[in-house]
């Protein structure tokens, strides 16, 4: 492998060590660094990129990482190298938040300046100091607020390489999907490096389920790279080409009573919403043919307000 040098540091072949990137400071004169861990195989092979803490309230991403860590995951790797930033965004994650103080998204800041916003900024961080290094990466996201998105990995459209690790990694759902001014699969494709994102679970919230779904996957992943050596075989894959939303048509109460992961009809009913004195109830049905991607766990709702993330044009991959 040899070795690899970030931010004027520089870790020899089978080198492991953690390596802090100054990005500023709060109000308060205390100094805010992104915390890079670097794991350096003696061996030649793939720099792999584990991100999480993008967006500072999606702890389940930043979780999954924590116990991928804590596990040693990385700690004996058969080849390459693996460099894991388990919150890039701190400014949102010490304030619960997805943005960062200003209310700018990192992920809408690629690839940034060192002159720029906040937001800007981090994200510069990331494309000058990280990228010109990986060979091909994960981002670990969830749902928003009260939106529980269920395991998936998204890859860019037109994207072989991506995709190839989509099936790698072998979520139950992979969601082939555009490439998004600004963001950082954006800048990494520019780059010619592969970039996928998982999706799973809610903001601020932690989900078992998601965890374990995205931990097994990140092993296979690694596996079919070279990096480790695993058995997690995985289960079943079923590839969407497009996404849409059901959205409420009435404001009130909403229950849904079909969850993420379910296989739907169109017409079959989702879930109610009722109005707070007892008096109506509106069904919620499937505009379509599909699978139930993501549902939203908010208790109230306005007219209009995304209530299922259906999927569909499937096919089965696995
Ligand atoms: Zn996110």
């Amino acid at each position: 492998m040899g070795e690899i040098t970030i931010n004027n540091r520089t870790l020899g072949a089978g080198e492991s060590g953690e390596i802090s990137l100054h990005v500023g400071r709060l109000p308060s004169g205390a100094r805010v660094s992104i915390k890079t861990h670097v794991f350096n195989s003696l061996n030649p092979g793939p720099t792999i990129l584990i991100l999480a803490g993008l967006h500072g309230d999606e702890i389940n991403g930043v979780e999954i990482v924590r116990r991928a860590l804590s596990s040693g995951l990385f700690e004996n790797l058969l080849c390459g190298c693996v460099i894991v930033i388990p919150v890039l965004n701190v400014y949102g994650f010490i304030n619960f938040s997805r943005e960062v103080p200003d209310g700018k998204d990192v992920n809408r800041s690629f690839p940034g300046s060192f002159r720029g916003s906040l937001a800007s900024r981090v994200a510069r961080m990331l494309t000058k100091k990280v990228l010109p290094l990986v060979d091909f990466g994960i981002d670990f996201h969830t749902g928003g607020d009260n939106r529980f998105n269920f395991p998936q990995i998204r890859y860019s459209r037109r994207d072989p390489a991506a995709e190839e690790c989509a099936l790698q990694f072998a979520a139950p759902f992979i969601i082939e999907k555009p490439v998004i001014g600004k963001t950082l699969r954006k800048t990494a494709k520019s780059m010619g490096i592969p970039m996928i994102v998982f999706e799973g679970g809610e903001a601020l919230r932690l989900d078992g389920f998601a965890i374990e779904t995205a931990l097994k996957g990140l092993r296979r992943l690694l596996h079919a790279k070279g990096l480790i050596d695993t058995s997690e075989i995985s289960g079943q894959v079923i590839r969407l080409r497009k996404t849409s939303w059901i959205r409420a048509s009435h404001a009130g109460i909403f229950i849904w009573s079909k969850k993420s992961g379910t296989k739907i009809q169109k017409g079959e009913t989702l879930g109610g919403i009722f109005d707070p004195y007892g008096n109506t109830r509106v069904p919620v049905a499937a505009t379509r043919d599909g699978y139930i991607i993501g549902h939203n766990n908010t208790p109230v709702v306005h007219q209009g307000d995304a209530l299922f993330h259906l999927g569909y044009e499937s096919d089965l991959v696995k």
